[in-house]
């Protein structure tokens, strides 16, 4: 089809068979992660490091983590029984672009034998701008980067620490950091022609109120969606350290804030916050037939 009225030709043509940047396209094509990424480079405080990365998945979740070559495996695998399989996604358990050399690994080893598959990852953004010249030579054409706020001083409440060039800072100067290469990283991806992607948590009485400035910011840097997630806060999830108590939004207070934004940056609806090794439809998680011990030894 020829997209929305208000969609330049070029970018429908990237997204149209992309479940998650293409609302149309959900219903059509099939997307599916693999957890090969297991390090992150900052300490969110509503992250249990035991679960998958809370800025992309639902909390609680615990996916089976791969190296890059039991990953590909997956991949064909998975092709050769997903006909309408058209994204590969490394979205945690961690940070995809933190130990970059597994997820680049896991990207070429796919490429080279599913040429025509889409490739996308997702980060918090702090080692992104290392590695955009090789995101774009790989043709990973669509990243999502996860940013909770554009004030440091909110920021220093939501993450408690992070690593950059092997040294740790914390509070305010971590915050800092984090946000200026976020942003960094949304201008160096839409200099290249990459989708991107925001992720945000809604985090209430932390974020609420500020989240239009976000979706301001974002759309003034040419992201193409934001996706407002709710924080999922359960104690049976385990310690959300330094955010302890914290509640998540109803989904009145998420609809909300999605509202407010109106007129901003685009806002994906239909996120379902999947697990970093989901495998079919967005809302049909068929990673459970493909784990793997069930596959074939063999896959061409
Ligand atoms: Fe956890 Fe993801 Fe935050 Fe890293 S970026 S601390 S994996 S929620
Ligand atoms: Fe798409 Fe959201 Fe699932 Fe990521 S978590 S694959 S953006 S629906």
């Amino acid at each position: 089809s020829a997209g929305p009225a208000d969609m330049d030709p070029v970018v429908w043509a990237k997204v149209k068979d992309h479940p998650c940047y293409s609302e149309e396209a959900h219903l059509y094509f099939a997307r599916m992660h693999v957890a090969v990424a297991p390090a992150c480079n900052i300490q969110c405080h509503y992250c249990n490091r035991k679960f998958d990365c809370a800025n992309e998945s639902r909390p609680g979740v615990v996916s089976e983590r791969l190296t890059p070559e039991q990953a590909a495996h997956k991949v064909l695998a998975v092709a050769a029984q997903v006909p309408q399989l058209s994204v590969l996604g490394v979205a945690g358990p961690g940070d995809a672009a933190c130990d970059w050399r597994r997820t680049k690994a896991t990207f070429e080893a796919v490429a080279e034998r599913l040429p025509d598959i889409k490739l996308c990852l997702s980060s918090n953004g702090l080692a992104l701008p290392d590695h955009i010249d090789e995101i774009v030579a790989m043709n990973v054409d669509h990243v999502t980067v996860t940013i909770n706020t554009i004030d440091p001083e909110i920021g220093a409440e939501i993450i408690g620490w992070i690593v950059h060039n092997r040294k740790r800072y914390t509070g305010v100067e971590a915050a800092t950091i984090l946000r200026d290469r976020q942003l960094q990283s949304l201008d160096m991806l839409r200099d290249r022609g990459v989708l991107v992607k925001v992720n945000s948590v809604l985090i209430p009485g932390i974020n609420d109120a500020h989240l239009i400035e976000v979706n301001r910011a974002v759309k003034a840097r040419g992201a193409f969606l934001h996706n407002i997630m709710p924080l999922i806060s359960d104690p049976a999830h385990g310690t959300h350290f330094g955010l302890t108590g914290q509640r998540g939004p109803t989904p009145a207070e998420l609809k909300q804030v999605q509202d407010a934004c109106d007129g901003g940056a685009r806002l994906m609806r239909h996120c379902r916050q999947c697990r970093a090794d989901a495998v079919g439809l967005l809302g049909e998680d068929r990673g459970g037939e493909f784990s793997l011990d069930s596959l074939p030894d063999e896959v061409e």
